[in-house]
């Protein structure tokens, strides 16, 4: 499997993302299902996106934790009174469950998605989520990917700048698994949610980039990340896991997992494949 192509980072991350968004764009027009979400990068890459929180034109709510910008007409007074609240409740909910409060003040920006494609990214360096969404979009969808965004800014303050060299898997897994129920639904955990596609041989590697790759694949792939972490945190504790999550070099698999756990990456999936598949009781 071919991974990230060896070219500088700094040019990496921004078409990445450009790439991401048209494919984003393109899967909810033709299956309106789940959530799609980006890796944070290091600043803003695109003129167009993070200034926007300061302009004119933006209904502005909030305090020293979060404040919400949403374009205005998107929604009504009301409405964007009970998505803030809506949005605290989430990001109290993550910071919870991650077990870190953020730093210091978060900006979320609502944009309007002309083509109706939702999609969200952490500009986690300049504190700002922001999610794009329309009025035809359920609202607690565009809350669902902003719970996912909050836990790569709360990584970003814990685990500081190494948080942007984190492996794929371990940056993209903690953010879905931190979401918790905004992303389970009826599942009791992100270990159940995955056991049919184990079941049904129907898990990808978990090594895999989803570059290139269908949507619906980088889907699965955050689903199956967010158990991997379910995994190794319940297994080798918090504490280990931190220590992995700052070994990363970005790529899926990176991290030094044979450092740290005494075992390779290979030797951990196959565990994980082994605890998803078996029976269902408290360790
Ligand atoms: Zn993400």
């Amino acid at each position: 499997m071919v991974f990230w192509p060896k070219i500088p980072r700094a040019a990496l991350r921004p078409i990445s993302v450009v790439a991401l968004l048209i494919i984003a764009v393109w899967f909810l027009g033709q299956e309106r299902q789940t959530t799609i979400h980006f890796m944070p990068v290091e600043s803003n890459q695109y003129g167009e996106v993070a200034p926007a929180v300061l302009r004119a034109d933006y209904d502005v709510r909030g305090d020293d934790h979060l404040i919400l910008s949403s374009s205005q007409g998107l929604f009504e007074q009301q409405e964007q009174a009970r998505l803030y609240a809506d949005l605290q409740r989430a990001l109290a909910y993550v910071s919870e469950r991650f077990g870190g409060s953020a730093l210091g003040t978060i900006s979320i920006y609502i944009g309007h998605a002309p083509s109706c494609g939702l999609h969200g990214i952490a500009y986690t360096e300049m504190r700002t989520v922001q999610v794009f969404t329309c009025a035809s979009i359920p609202m607690g969808r565009v809350v669902n990917i902003a719970a996912h965004e909050f836990v790569h800014q709360l990584c970003h303050d814990h685990y500081g700048p190494a948080h942007l060299e984190a492996d794929l898997i371990l940056m993209e897994g903690i953010a879905t698994w931190g979401a918790g129920s905004y992303w389970l639904g009826d599942a009791a955990d992100f270990r159940s949610f995955v056991r049919p596609w184990v079941a049904e041989d129907r898990a990808l590697p978990l090594a895999t980039s989803y570059v290139g790759r269908p949507i619906s694949d980088m889907n699965q792939l955050y689903y199956q990340w967010a158990s991997f972490v379910e995994f190794l945190i319940e297994h080798e504790g918090r504490e280990r896991f931190d220590m992995l999550y700052v070994s990363g070099a970005n790529s899926p698999a990176s991290a030094d997992y044979l450092g740290v756990y005494g075992r390779d990456f290979g030797a951990l999936e196959a565990e994980w494949l082994a605890w998803v598949l078996g029976e269902h009781t408290e360790d």
